[in-house]
């Protein structure tokens, strides 16, 4: 993963999100105008081989576009962190930037887009272009579950899915727990996507977003995180 990580890293292929991630790592939220933000495609973050893979859409302009780690430094990471850490996917519940300490365990974390895109919507043919970097991470990361977080990467998983014949057509529809069964006991997972759009209207709540990730975890195997982790919220 290592090595695959820092080719996705260095692509340039998708020249319109190039330009938009080096554009707001020039001019930077005033936030945080101290930061070196990172501004390049962001690679996967977890080890591999792990029986999760989490799939987002892609990297927030202010979050991980400028910490470099996937969902590190912004409202739906915070989310998606504590979730995990809850679950016992994770050592920490915080994420604010790539040397906090943060720790995945059986769980990795890619994207549909591993750059940026403006006003969070990559073309079609930019998630085409990123689909090889999807195909890499399946192989490095082997996993037995994949959950989903939004229609966007559900969508996007599923010709890869059909291509590697874990999945026989008709397509399955994305929804809140949804969970399709794939060849050599591997399952796909839905989850809405804890973006700020889904978590500040109720349409996704922290039960529910604890309840896909406690579906994943069985589904990979693993017994239920009986430490607790009950993050400083209490929640
Ligand atoms: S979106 Fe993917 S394919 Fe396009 S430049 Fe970024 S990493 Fe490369």
């Amino acid at each position: 993963l290592k090595t695959l990580n820092r080719r996705i890293a260095a692509c340039r292929r998708c020249p319109r999100l190039c330009a938009y991630r080096h554009e707001i790592a020039r001019r930077k939220r005033r936030a945080f105008v101290d930061w070196e933000y990172w501004g390049k495609p962001v690679p996967n973050f977890g080890p591999s081989p792990a029986p999760l893979l989490v799939v987002g859409l892609a990297p927030a302009a202010h979050g991980a576009n400028r910490t470099g780690r996937m969902f590190t430094g912004d409202e739906s990471g915070r989310w998606l962190f504590r979730a995990l850490y809850k679950a016992g996917f994770a050592n920490q519940a915080e994420s604010t930037n790539a040397g906090d300490g943060l720790k995945l365990i059986d769980c990795a974390i890619t994207a549909v887009c591993h750059c940026a895109p403006p006003a969070n919507k990559p073309t079609r043919d930019e998630l085409d272009h990123c689909r090889q970097w999807l195909r890499q991470t399946l192989n490095a990361v082997r996993p037995r579950v994949l959950l989903a977080l939004g229609q966007i990467a559900w969508t996007q998983l599923l010709p890869e899915l059909i291509r590697r014949r874990w999945l026989t057509p008709p397509r399955p529809w994305f929804g809140h727990l949804a969970c399709v069964s794939l060849a050599g006991g591997r399952s796909l997972v839905g989850s809405y996507h804890p973006s700020q759009q889904n978590t500040f209207t109720g349409r996704l709540t922290q039960p529910m977003l604890d309840a896909a990730i406690r579906r994943a975890r069985e589904l990979c195997g693993l017994a239920a995180n009986s430490a607790g982790g009950d993050c400083e919220e209490g929640c």
